[in-house]
């Protein structure tokens, strides 16, 4: 079958799902089309981001599903190819077992980048590791963590928080680490849970061999294969949101009379066209994996869902119930918004990349404005500079980023 046809019939699959009513349905949904392709042809071709466009254009009822699907396959399964020495042997092993990520805390993840407080040393007489993480900052948020029969993990040395290791834990083995989030944000058909780990001992072959070597940033951009989904999937929300309305306000002429059809038209043909260009450019973006392409997927990332926000929320303001009736939900760009890196925090790193691309960049890329470098050297101390940043750093990042990629134009 080529990719095409497989796209096609996945696609006719997911059209034809009931919305789940129970966490167990929802996993049986995502298990039974995982086991559909094999985990080569989810690694080696693009299936997941136009299944996820699907989704979310479509049938946003079933968010749970994409988030699953994004999870697995580009946080789970990718994290496992770029950084494990023998992936293919730990392919062969796992089959197609749900996997969960859990890189967030109770106090790290989004906060910190990716300065977390599950540490890890080794026992020097076995090669074995041992996990631990305080009480109160356990790993959070972590999706299909209840159900999975492994967990990708971030931790640090114990002694040096720059040393971050990737570990691959069976879960199988250790149920009792894992407790269930009951009170679930934005979809109740998603399992969430907390990981905690006291003293937990694990083969030194958990540990995944590259990450040893890698430096933060290399680390970082390991997700940008999922915030690049994210960030196509919520214009695909858009224009599944933008045709709801179409079909809900057929043959009503007030809204013709009221200027508003002219808008949704536009809406339409600017997201349409910004679908395709994310398209057109999501194999050069994806697949450069260079640091340059790391700060491109953050700004498409950080101003897709932004925009989206702003023109999803004057669409209920111009169309009321008839846009409050779709599937698609302002919790759902907000999850946008926070999940594979916060808009906001992205901003911030955005900012922080300028300040270390030196002076010269600084006075000659777009950023800071003349003014706002005479205010921050006037500022005396760290705390007076970092308040004027923040202060200021909608401004500063749009800059940076309305100097980098194109606008959609409604
Ligand atoms: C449905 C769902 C699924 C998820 N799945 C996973 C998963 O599988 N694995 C995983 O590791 N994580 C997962 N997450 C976590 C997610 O990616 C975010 O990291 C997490 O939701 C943010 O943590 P928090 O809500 O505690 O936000 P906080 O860290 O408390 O931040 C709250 C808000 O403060 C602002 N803020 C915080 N820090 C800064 C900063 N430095 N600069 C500017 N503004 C800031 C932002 O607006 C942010 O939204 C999931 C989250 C959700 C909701």
């Amino acid at each position: 079958m080529s990719p095409l046809d497989k796209n096609d019939n996945l696609q006719r699959y997911i059209r034809d799902l009931p919305t789940p009513s129970s966490q167990e349905e929802a996993l049986a949904q995502f298990q039974n089309l995982y086991e559909m392709v094999s985990i080569n042809d989810w690694l080696e071709g693009e299936l997941v981001f136009d299944l996820g466009n699907f989704i979310l254009r479509y049938r946003p009822d079933l968010i749970s599903l994409g988030i699953r699907l994004n999870v697995q396959i580009n946080l789970f399964l990718r994290t496992i190819e770029k950084y494990a020495a023998d992936p293919d042997t730990i392919f062969y092993n796992i089959g197609h077992s749900a996997g969960c990520f859990a890189l967030t805390e109770q106090n790290a993840g989004v906060l910190s980048g990716l300065i977390v407080d599950t540490t890890w040393k080794e026992n020097p007489e076995t090669g074995e590791y041992i996990l631990n993480n305080p009480e109160d900052n356990q790993k959070n948020w972590i999706s299909q963590g209840t159900t999975a029969s492994y967990a990708i993990v971030y931790a640090r040395h114990v002694d040096d928080k720059y040393d971050i290791r990737i570990f691959m834990i069976d879960l199988l083995r250790q149920k009792d680490i894992i407790s269930p989030i009951t009170i679930i944000p934005i979809n109740k058909t998603l399992d969430m849970a907390r990981l905690r780990f006291n003293n937990l001992t694990v083969p030194e072959t958990s540990c995944l061999e590259l990450s040893k070597k890698s430096s933060k940033l290399e680390l970082l951009n390991g997700i940008f294969f999922g915030r690049y989904m994210i960030t196509e999937a919520t214009i695909s929300a858009m224009l599944g949101q933008i045709e709801h309305i179409q079909q809900s306000i057929s043959g009503c002429d007030k809204f013709e009379k009221l200027g508003f059809v002219n808008y949704l038209t536009k809406c339409y043909s600017e997201f349409d066209k910004y679908k395709s260009l994310l398209y057109k450019n999501r194999r050069s973006i994806l697949y450069a994996d260079t640091t340059h392409s790391l700060f491109l997927t953050n700004c498409y990332k950080i101003y897709t869902v932004e925009k989206s926000i702003q023109v999803f929320n004057k669409l209920q303001l111009m169309f009321g119930m008839r846009a409050a009736t779709s599937d698609l939900k302002f919790e759902n760009l907000l999850l946008h918004k926070v999940a594979e890196g916060d808009t906001y925090v992205l901003r911030i790193s955005l900012i922080n990349n300028h300040f270390k691309s030196g002076w010269f960049q600084m006075l000659t890329k777009r950023g800071f404005s003349f003014q706002d470098l005479y205010n921050l050297y006037q500022k005396e101390t760290r705390r007076e500079k970092m308040d004027y940043i923040m202060e200021n750093f909608q401004v500063i990042s749009d800059n940076i980023i309305n100097s980098t990629i194109p606008k959609i134009d409604c």
